[in-house]
């Protein structure tokens, strides 16, 4: 696609410019990142932060996780509505303590509790930095109206949109083309589009369709 190269630079140096702040996003730890990754679920970061640093307080390595009482886990998560799964979290502390480490395979993170597509790359991107394919609702919004994809699929399901990201992470900095995209998608390319804000204005399929809602 034509405009692969320029979506992919335009990202990487949204991410350099406009890059969110966040605990996470400042660590390579394994383990704290699959923390991250599953506070993040359906939740926005913002809220995250304080219980993702009360849950590392608390228990700052896989084993100590792996020992704590689900209702104790259930009290720190509680604030982000999360309460029935706590026990998928304790699930998932013990299968990685028994393993040792935090795989980077998402084939083999595929198996673990509460991992999904989106976590199983996200884990080996931000804490490995791999250059793998990353999609989720943000992401298929952003790339959809780029790239002019219907999304009319859940973004697990959409095997035409995670071979783009592919394609897309294949070139390389995939760390930071994913950051880039999720802040876009946060800040400018929301619900309702700011597309005079946006970096990707010019080669945007929706921005330059008749039916774009550029705001
Ligand atoms: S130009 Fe508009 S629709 Fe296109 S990516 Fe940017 S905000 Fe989204």
């Amino acid at each position: 696609m034509a405009n692969l190269e320029s979506f992919r630079k335009s990202m990487i140096s949204f991410c350099q410019v406009s890059a969110r702040s966040f605990p996470w996003r400042e660590t390579r730890d394994p383990y704290a990142v699959v923390v991250s990754e599953i506070l993040l679920q359906r939740t926005r970061g913002e809220h995250v932060i304080p219980v993702y640093n009360e849950v590392l307080r608390r228990w700052p390595t896989v084993d100590r996780l792996a020992r704590a009482r689900v209702s104790t886990i259930e009290r720190v998560i509680a604030p982000l509505g999360l309460v029935k799964r706590a026990a998928m979290i304790q699930r998932l502390a013990q299968e990685v303590a028994v393993l040792g480490r935090v795989p980077f395979d998402p084939e083999v993170l595929l198996g673990f509790p509460g991992i999904g597509p989106y976590g199983a790359h996200a884990i080996p991107i931000f804490a490995d930095y791999q250059d793998l394919p990353l999609v989720d609702w943000v992401i298929a919004r952003v790339l959809g109206r780029y790239f002019g994809l219907s999304n009319d699929r859940r973004p697990n399901a959409d095997r035409a949109l995670w071979g783009l990201a592919t394609e897309l992470a294949d070139m390389g900095s995939a760390r930071e083309l994913w950051l880039g995209v999720l802040d876009l998608g946060a800040a400018v390319c929301k619900p309702v589009p700011r597309c005079h804000k946006c970096p990707l204005k010019e080669h945007c399929s929706a921005a330059n369709s008749s039916s774009a809602g550029a705001g």
